[in-house]
């Protein structure tokens, strides 16, 4: 199937291709631990794959940047490896990108992120740049809207990190993130400050990782399969681009 990634087009080719083209996936990462059955690329490597089969749902109408590969990970830091951006980096960052492309024609853009701890500050981001750049900017979560997939497959009461859901997208979209002779459940502090943080209590704040779970990671991994991680893919990518053709008012007869 055809995708028109942008790492992969010479000049000639964009130029073609912005023909059709009506707005750019920019796939955002992270790089940090995945406790120790998951490599730290997991989130940039997840966000790119997928950005990538979404944009072979909507071609010709999607361009595919290059991938942002590191994110906003400080409750990470304190395992081995981990590389943090400060918010204001990602910005800057995502503001070039933006204002770059936006020299070559494109004014719609999709952050198509796969790291929770990036949400808040792809928000602001958004806020910021859609009037600061005079261009139109919407973000995904890759695989939030998969809601029926997770509900029959995902069990764990504290999941999203190397967890269940996650190492089965690995297995699906790239298999070489994941250490199959390594999978653990997560190791979780069932005691905390934690505990009275969690999306969902009256008051939020900031923690770092091993308050919550001593080997990096949380739900359970071991229930990770590659059908699981097909189904979470493939609901996410039919929500995607259904939402995207609506969006944009994207004809579905030329997508074939
Ligand atoms: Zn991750």
């Amino acid at each position: 199937m055809d995708c028109y990634d942008l790492t992969a087009m010479t000049w000639k080719e964009v130029e073609e291709s912005l023909k059709t083209v009506q707005f750019a996936i920019i796939p955002i990462g992270a790089h940090e631990q995945h406790g120790p059955h998951m490599v730290e690329s997991c989130d940039a490597v997840l966000a790119e794959k997928l950005a990538k089969k979404l944009g072979e749902r909507m071609y010709p109408y999607a361009l595919v940047t290059p991938t942002v590969n590191m994110g906003v990970s400080p409750h990470h830091l304190n395992f081995p490896g981990t590389i943090s951006l400060q918010p204001t980096t990602l910005i800057s960052i995502l503001k070039d990108v933006i204002s770059s492309l936006k020299h070559h024609g494109i004014e719609k853009f999709l952050f198509l992120n796969s790291h929770g701890g990036n949400q808040s500050t792809l928000n602001v981001a958004s806020m910021m740049l859609t009037k600061e750049l005079d261009v139109e900017i919407y973000y995904a979560k890759t695989t939030a809207s998969a809601k029926k997939s997770i509900q029959e497959n995902v069990t764990s009461p504290l999941f999203g990190h190397s967890c269940e859901r996650e190492v089965s997208e690995a297995l699906y979209l790239a298999p070489e993130l994941v250490r199959p002779e390594s999978l653990e459940k997560g190791d979780i502090n069932e005691e905390g400050r934690w505990k009275q943080l969690r999306p969902g209590k009256a008051i939020q704040g900031f923690y770092y990782y091993e308050e919550m779970t001593n080997n990096g990671c949380i739900g359970n991994a071991t229930k990770a399969s590659w059908e699981i991680g097909k189904q979470i893919v493939e609901e996410s990518l039919d929500n995607l681009s259904k939402e995207l053709y609506q969006l944009f008012h994207l004809k579905v007869e030329a997508h074939s």
